[in-house]
């Protein structure tokens, strides 16, 4: 998901600001996309099923445009707990002693189960199945604490990896968890106003310039104007290696650490760890490119435009069902005549399920391709991800059940590599989380019953 919160000293129009931020932030999520705004008094939320083109309609615009606002949260939704239903859209909100709360949220908790169980003995009412209303509802609860404490308080119970916004009527707070799981920068407006975003583009959109990002484990809020901090918990950074390898945007730069070169890099050690007889590499759009770009330059072969994507189709995988996913693999891409007669690498960032592989392998030696060899710029995926990322129950995963060798010859490759853990980390040159590839979650994993759902 993306998250987005915005804080002015002073009126603005808040709900054109939060939609640009979100157009941003629309490959973390396009299931679902919603905007909270507030002007101290009215608090107003629109969201939908959707893109954020499709959401913010000039209907939902208008309604969003109230009097004065200066303050406001917004999201995009890529479900990985709770289905993709219309409730469960954000920003959420509930009425509480504090007043109304509206948080926003990215990642997962791993605790989220046991803690709605309490919270549920305690009388709270449920109204969605994310377990982002875990964190709201827990917030809520701490009814003699102030906002912040409250929130400091739940950022010490919930486990997991997940980035926050979260906004009452006259304030907004961001945090992230202590490994720093998840994204989120904070940016100044030119007004003195202050933006919290997943990624750094969309600080660019809205006129924010970069102050930095929000450290693992830190709470951060606008008090008078002021950026506050308060160091909830120990950091123990290990970000995400995916938001690198695959889900951030290529312009952006997360943890002081820019996402494309970064991918150039994984490309560059691949090709040394991989090398190829080849006479063209072939990215796969748009997620190989930075990938194939490294692997082009570090192995002398030359870069080709071998596929051809169909820019009107979106992005593959964020599609909840296999149906569609086959579908859109079709609907997508194409091998352009470059590839005839040549031994080509074809280069992506990761095989999930192995569907796309294999069909794009298909569609080169229909171009006429004399050799597909398919590098990987990541380590195959063989665990699920518990903080996040939707790599797909265990049994999806086809590196889960299948060797290298297999899944060559399943997706029909002259031959098959994969970037090697530590080849990641030297490209991403810091502490990163690598469970999906390893098994070992740094910060913790959900109890047995939820676990075996996911296998
Ligand atoms: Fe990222 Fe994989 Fe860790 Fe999930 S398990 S946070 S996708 S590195
Ligand atoms: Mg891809």
């Amino acid at each position: 998901c993306g998250v987005l919160g915005l804080w002015s000293p002073e009126p603005l129009p808040v709900a054109e600001l939060l939609q640009l931020g979100l157009f941003a932030l629309q490959h973390r999520g396009q299931e679902a996309a919603g905007i909270c705004v507030s002007n101290g008094k009215d608090l107003v939320i629109e969201k939908d099923l959707g893109l954020v083109s499709q959401v913010f309609d000039e209907t939902r615009m208008q309604r969003l445009r109230i009097q004065g606002a200066n303050l406001g949260i917004g999201h995009t939704r890529y479900s990985t707990t709770g289905s993709n239903l219309r409730f469960n859209a954000q920003p959420l909100s509930v009425r509480s002693s504090k007043g109304i709360l509206a948080i926003a949220h990215n990642g997962n908790f791993v605790n989220a189960l046991q803690i709605r169980q309490q919270l549920l003995e305690h009388g709270a009412v449920f109204q969605t199945t994310n377990d982002t209303e875990v964190m709201i509802n827990l917030i809520a609860r701490y009814a003699r604490l102030s906002l912040v404490e409250a929130t400091a308080r739940a950022m010490r119970e919930l486990k997991g990896g997940f980035s926050v916004v979260l906004m009452d009527r006259q304030t907004v707070l961001a945090l992230r968890d202590g490994n720093g799981v998840r994204p989120l920068v904070i940016g100044r407006l030119e007004n003195g106003g202050w933006v919290f975003a997943s990624e750094t583009p969309a600080l660019a959109l809205m006129g924010a310039r970069f102050v930095r990002d929000v450290r693992p484990g830190e709470l951060v809020w606008v008090e008078s104007g002021e950026l506050c901090s308060m160091q909830v918990l120990e950091p123990r950074p290990t970000p995400c290696a995916f938001e690198w390898i695959y889900f951030a945007r290529a312009d952006a730069t997360l943890d002081g650490i820019a996402t494309h070169p970064a991918r150039i890099r994984m490309g560059e050690v691949l090709a040394q760890e991989a090398p190829a007889e080849a006479d063209l590499v072939v990215p796969v759009p748009d997620s190989g490119i930075g990938a194939a770009i490294g692997y082009s330059r570090a192995s002398g072969i030359p870069l080709d435009y071998g596929l051809h994507k169909n820019p009107y189709t979106g992005r593959t995988f964020i599609q909840p069902t296999q149906e569609m996913r086959d579908l859109k693999v079709r609907l997508k891409l194409a091998a352009t005549p470059v590839v005839a007669g040549r031994r080509v690498v074809l280069v992506d960032d990761s095989i999930v399920r192995g569907t796309t592989s294999g069909r794009i392998v298909q569609l080169l030696r229909e171009a006429g391709a004399a050799e597909v060899h398919v590098r990987i710029s990541s380590p195959p995926i063989k665990f699920p991800c518990y903080y996040g990322i939707d790599t797909a129950a265990r049994k999806e995963l086809v590196a889960s059940t299948h060797s290298v060798e297999e899944i060559r010859q399943l997706i029909g490759a002259d031959s098959l590599a994969f970037l090697s853990e530590s080849g990641v980390r030297q490209a991403i040159g810091g502490p990163v989380c690598l469970a999906c590839f390893n098994g070992q979650y740094p910060a913790g994993q959900p109890e047995e019953e939820v676990r075996k759902e996911a296998l």
